[in-house]
């Protein structure tokens, strides 16, 4: 038996999968095809930071644009790793194309576009105090 919580909606449905293979407890289709995949072939979003050149933006945000084998986790985080971004990019755009032939591409959350030492400032002195 195995117990697991669903993470498709808020409800969390507690899900069990029994000795013999039946999901129980899920309340909708959606939970029967998590728990499924989840006692199959677990997949998640992975979530991570790339290195760059910039030293104003030495770190960048990054996400895989779909979820891909938890059991490809490790060797996704080592390719993450492994890449030096030296070109800025915006959010979205695609950092790895086909991350470990898997289908799926690392893409960018954040953009390099502007830092916040390209926010123009007021050189009067003034502050605003709304
Ligand atoms: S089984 Fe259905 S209702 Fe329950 S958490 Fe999963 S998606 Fe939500």
């Amino acid at each position: 038996m195995k117990e697991l919580v669903c993470i498709v909606c808020p409800n969390g449905c507690k899900i069990i999968i029994d000795d013999n293979g039946d999901i129980l407890n899920a309340k909708c289709n959606r939970g029967i095809v998590f728990a499924t995949e989840e006692a199959t072939s677990p997949k998640r979003t992975v979530c991570s930071t790339v290195a760059t050149t910039f030293s104003d933006f030495p770190v960048l945000p990054v996400r895989s644009s779909a979820e891909i084998n938890k059991i490809d986790i490790p060797a996704c985080m080592n390719a993450l790793n492994n890449v030096l971004l030296d070109r800025r990019v915006g959010r979205g755009e695609i950092i790895i194309k086909d991350v470990l032939g898997s289908g799926v591409d690392i893409i960018s959350t954040s953009s390099m576009q502007y830092t916040y030492c390209d926010v123009e400032t007021p050189d009067d002195g003034s502050k605003d105090n709304a």
